[in-house]
């Protein structure tokens, strides 16, 4: 097992543990957890964990039905992005009739506190994607540093919500803090994982992302899925750890040892 694949172990610790969260839930039958990545690496040791996995297709988006220690598991592969995330998600509740989601893979660091396979809990994940701009006339150039973040509106029992993020779910939260010392390859913390088809290297537009919304990570389906489950009431939670770091870079921890100092989107493929 390569060090890509550790987080999934942290994975596997915490579905043990959200099945004393969910006793009732013992047979095939029972309302499942749903497990989502976006990625091929980033579901596939999960897939590998279940037991008698049923293999199910419905448009792009598969899924794989089993058990993991008699929890009953439905792993998602999203696909990349926001609209793949939304379409799986939705697909998700609606086939499945899921107790939880939990959506987890690979993002790059916003916060230069965190290391390359840190893992964050997401207390909150953000579209950070979404913006308004002010008025600038032919010429005047565009300036994405100054562009106002908005929030996202879900439509509930019929009036329009504004929210700032998608909060993760309280007991699911106290259950991944549950386990993190099981986690030995890095730090497990609470964060803001913000979300957006973006994948940023420009060291101020993340310095931006981080200190005017607190992204502690950046990655492209979380609050997609998050904003999915909430119109649904399903629990959710977003884990998800660092594979890539610019502003790591730039401080040049990461240029010791032996991890790639520049993991582009080819490099996360195993
Ligand atoms: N261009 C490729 C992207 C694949 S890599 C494509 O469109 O198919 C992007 C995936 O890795 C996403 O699922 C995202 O959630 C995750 N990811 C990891 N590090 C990221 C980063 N620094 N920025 C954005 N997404 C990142």
């Amino acid at each position: 097992m390569t060090k890509k694949y550790f987080f999934l172990v942290f994975a596997l610790f915490f579905f043990i543990a959200l099945g004393g969260a969910n006793a009732g839930a013992t047979d095939i039958d029972a309302r499942p957890l749903v497990v989502q990545g976006a990625m091929d690496l980033e579901i596939q040791e999960l897939v590998k964990a279940l037991d008698k996995p049923k293999e199910i297709t419905f448009g792009s988006w598969t899924f794989w039905q089993g058990t993991i220690d008699n929890l009953p598991v439905v792993v998602s592969r999203t696909e990349v992005g926001i609209t793949n995330a939304a379409a799986a998600t939705l697909l998700a509740i609606e086939k499945f009739q899921p107790w939880a989601i939990i959506n987890q893979g690979t993002s790059g660091g916003h916060d230069p506190s965190l290391h390359r396979f840190d893992i964050v809990l997401g207390e909150k994940a953000i579209n950070y994607g979404k913006f308004k701009s002010n008025h600038r006339d032919y010429g005047q150039g565009t300036n994405p540093l100054e562009w106002i973040p908005e929030d996202v509106k879900l439509n509930l029992d019929g009036k329009r919500i504004s929210f700032h993020g998608f909060e993760g779910d309280p007991e699911l939260l106290k259950i991944a803090e549950s386990v993190a010392s099981s986690y030995q390859y890095g730090r497990v913390v609470k964060g803001i994982i913000g979300t957006a088809d973006e994948w940023n290297r420009e060291l101020d537009r993340i310095k931006w992302a981080h200190e005017r919304l607190g992204t502690s990570v950046e990655e492209m389906e979380t609050a997609s899925a998050a904003q999915v489950a909430r119109a649904y009431n399903i629990p959710f939670l977003g884990i998800r750890i660092l594979s890539n770091s610019d502003p790591k870079m730039k401080t040049g921890i990461l240029r010791q040892g032996p991890i790639a100092r520049n993991m582009s989107c080819k490099s996360l493929k195993p």
